[in-house]
C-alpha cells in the first residue's frame, strides 16, 4: 500500500453534537433482557489498516471465528480510536450511518455500507450508568472504520444493534478506566463491549516496503508489545494506566493516545474471574501490532 494512502486514513475529530442527555424515566433496553448465564466477554481488538474491513486475511478470519466462539450478543458497544472527542458521547440514533473516515483507498472500501440498527434505549441506559461524566447522546456520528471494519466480519447479517462510545481527549487514562468500570453491568445482559485500537501504533515509523512481510516488527515494537502483554496477563492495570512511565519504547508505541485508550476501557471492564487470552498477536510494517485481547 502506498504510504500516502495509508497515512491518510487517520482521521479523528470532534463532531457537533446535538443530543441531550435526558435521564428522565424511560424503559431501559436491558430490563427486557434476562441476565445471561454466561457473562459476556470483553474484547480489545487491533483494527490496523481499513483494508482489513474487506480483506479475507488471517486477522479478519479470526474475527469471524471469535464471533462464533462467544455467545451471540444482544448488542455491540464499541469504543473506537477514531471517535476522539471533547466530552463523552454515545451514538443514540435508530440507524447509524457507515462513516468512511479515511482517504486514498480503493472504491471497494468506500462502497461498503454496514447498516445494523442502533438502539437509542441502550444508549440512554449506558449514559445513565456513567457518573464520572455527563454523556451526550449523539445523533450525528455513526459507525466509523474502527467499528465497522471489524463488526461486519463478525456479524455480517447486520441484525444486531451496534453503538459507539467516544473517547474524551481532554481526560487521562485513569478517567477512562474508571468510566469503563461503570458500565460493567451491561456484560451481564449480553452486551458485547469492544475496544478498537492498536497497542503499538506509530504510523510515522511504518516500514512501507515491509507492510506485507509476515509478522514484521521493529525490536522496540516487539519489546513493548511483550511488556504490554505481560502486564495485561498479570493484571497490572496501574502500570498500563501510567504507560508514560514504561519508557521510551512506550512513547514510540503511543505517540498519540487514541489507539491505546480503547485497551484501557477493556481493562476497566475486566472482572476478577475473567481469563485473559490473546489473538491476532502479530506485528505489521514494523511499528504496528494487531495484538488483541479477550477477557472472559
Ligand atoms: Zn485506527
Amino acid at each position: 500500500m502506498h504510504r500516502k494512502k495509508f497515512i491518510q486514513y487517520i482521521t479523528t475529530g470532534a463532531t457537533m453534537m446535538t443530543g441531550i442527555n435526558t435521564l428522565s424515566s424511560f424503559k431501559t433496553f436491558t430490563d427486557s433482557l434476562p441476565e445471561q448465564e454466561q457473562l459476556m466477554p470483553v474484547l480489545f481488538v487491533g483494527h490496523g489498516s481499513p483494508m482489513n474491513g474487506i480483506e479475507d486475511n488471517e486477522f479478519s478470519k479470526r474475527w469471524i471465528a471469535m464471533a462464533k466462539e462467544i455467545p451471540t450478543p444482544k448488542a455491540v458497544l464499541v469504543v473506537s480510536a477514531h471517535w476522539f472527542t471533547r466530552g463523552t458521547h454515545i451514538t443514540a440514533m435508530n440507524f447509524p450511518k457507515t462513516i468512511h473516515d479515511f482517504g486514498g483507498f480503493p472504491k471497494e472500501l468506500f462502497d461498503v455500507q454496514y447498516l445494523p440498527p442502533g438502539n437509542p434505549e441502550l444508549a440512554k441506559e449506558t449514559a445513565s450508568l456513567i457518573h464520572t461524566t455527563k454523556v451526550e447522546l449523539s445523533h450525528d456520528w455513526g459507525l466509523d472504520h474502527g467499528t465497522w471494519t471489524i463488526v461486519r466480519h463478525m456479524y455480517p447479517k447486520a441484525d444486531i444493534p451496534v453503538l459507539q462510545l467516544s473517547i474524551d481527549y481532554t481526560k487521562d487514562a485513569k478517567f477512562h478506566y474508571a468510566l469503563a468500570a461503570e458500565i460493567y453491568s451491561l456484560r451481564k445482559k449480553g452486551v458485547l463491549i469492544m475496544g478498537s485500537g492498536n497497542l503499538v501504533h506509530n504510523l510515522g515509523m511504518v516500514a512501507w516496503d515491509k507492510l506485507y512481510t509476515d509478522n514484521y516488527g521493529f525490536d522496540w515494537a516487539l519489546k513493548i508489545n511483550n511488556t504490554f502483554k505481560e502486564l495485561i496477563a498479570a493484571g497490572s492495570h496501574d502500570k498500563l494506566i501510567d504507560y508514560i512511565k514504561l519508557g521510551k519504547e512506550a512513547m514510540l508505541a503511543i505517540p498519540t493516545p487514541e489507539h491505546y485508550l480503547p485497551l484501557i476501557y477493556t481493562l476497566g471492564l475486566k472482572g476478577k474471574q475473567d481469563a485473559v487470552s490473546f489473538f491476532n498477536d502479530k506485528a505489521v510494517g514494523g511499528s504496528l501490532t494487531m495484538t488483541s485481547v479477550k477477557f472472559g
